[in-house]
């Protein structure tokens, strides 16, 4: 039922390497350039939440990326792709309509690959970011934040410079399943060799829905459907509702601290994945506020609220499947760029999240 014409399953870590990452010497341990560091990630075993649990709770460290993110992988694959169609030539441009990691991403992987960068955002977001994107290269616009309905919306915004300028293209990061790919090919095949096929449980949040499609449609095919799939979900999202409802698109509504997550609208990379998904957990606001405190207290883990998330819902995942059982999540990105949010007390006021850090756990918040 789940033959989805992949590669066979991977048995090892050093199998698993894809065509574009986890490019590792063997004589040396030495890698090929900024891409070839994408990938291949420790997974980290939660010590503390895995005791609690009764049950083993990994996250995959993707903040261990050379860029810093799960997205590093998709920026690859979204250039990679549109070399191997010829839609870029040495010297090119890469466009892209974001708000953060695949920018990041983007940016790292075109100035070691010679190309241009060109990012589209919309102007809501902070001057670190717009900051960061340009000392690593990228040519930054901040446009109005309007709705993705809106012809000059952020994205179509970046879809219209590619068309305007020669030897350019616009890598479309949420319909573009060069993204989904990136997760068949490197990421869910580390976590399966990783695990050496002891998994039970796989969870994560989506932006584009590129790791949790990805990630998915692999260990559904290696597993033969015995792995379970639960999408995690934060406030503002239609995706939660869409899966429990059994697939009603709901208007959005609401929002989250959470950044880099939540959906409102079903992606091509989500598409037909969606329907492997067995179920959905909603986390709220407080939940990952207090986990992005308790790893950081009991792990020594500084992870970001998408992260954090995660965690949360593989913990709640793990209850649920009961004791001995095996379930990963992904850990996305570190705290780094949230820092001046998530580890204020004023900001946790402005939220109102104060009393949903954990007892003792407000000695943290010190900026
Ligand atoms: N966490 C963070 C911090 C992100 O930036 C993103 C990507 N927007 C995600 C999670 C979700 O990844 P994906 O786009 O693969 O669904």
């Amino acid at each position: 039922m789940f033959r989805l014409g992949l590669r066979r399953a991977y048995a090892t870590a050093s199998e698993a390497a894809s065509p574009y990452c986890m490019k590792v010497s063997k004589a040396q341990g030495t890698v090929n350039g900024f891409v070839g560091a994408i990938g291949n990630t420790p997974l980290i075993r939660l010590n503390r939440l895995s005791d609690e649990s009764g049950c083993d709770i990994y996250g995959k460290a993707e903040f261990m990326n050379p860029g810093g993110s799960v997205k590093d992988r998709a920026a690859l694959y979204l250039v990679k792709e549109a070399e191997e169609k010829g839609l870029v030539k040495p010297g090119g441009t890469i466009v892209e309509g974001t708000a953060g990691n695949t920018g990041i991403g983007l940016a790292h992987v075109c100035r070691s690959k010679g190309y241009k960068c060109v990012i589209y955002m919309p102007d809501t977001q902070s001057q670190g970011k717009i900051d960061l994107l340009r000392l690593l290269g990228a040519e930054v616009y901040p446009v109005p934040a309007v709705a993705f309905e809106n012809p000059e919306n952020y994205n179509h915004q970046a879809k219209r410079h590619a068309e305007s300028i020669d030897n350019a293209v616009w890598t479309n990061q949420f319909d573009n399943t060069a993204n989904r790919r990136a997760h068949i090919e490197t990421t869910g095949p580390e976590l399966w060799a990783q695990l050496a096929g002891r998994l039970d449980g796989f969870t994560c949040a989506t932006g584009t829905g590129g790791t949790l499609a990805g990630v998915t449609r692999y260990l559904k095919e290696v597993s033969d459907g015995r792995t379970e799939c639960w999408l995690a979900d934060p406030p503002g999202s239609v995706l939660h509702s869409y899966i429990t409802s059994g697939g009603k698109l709901a208007a959005r509504s609401g929002s989250s601290i959470t950044e880099g997550i939540g959906q409102g609208r079903i992606t091509d990379n989500l598409k037909p994945e969606i329907n492997l998904i067995n179920n959905s957990l909603s986390i709220s606001d407080e939940k990952s506020i207090a986990m992005v405190y308790r790893l950081l207290d009991e792990e020594g883990l500084y992870m970001g609220a998408s992260s954090a998330l995660n965690v949360v819902a593989a913990y709640e995942l793990a209850l649920k499947l009961g004791p001995g059982k095996t379930v990963a999540t992904v850990l996305c990105d570190g705290a780094y760029r949230y820092a001046d949010r998530l580890f204020s007390r004023k900001w946790l006021e402005s939220k109102g999240l104060v009393g949903a850090v954990p007892e003792g756990l407000l000695k943290y918040a010190v900026l």
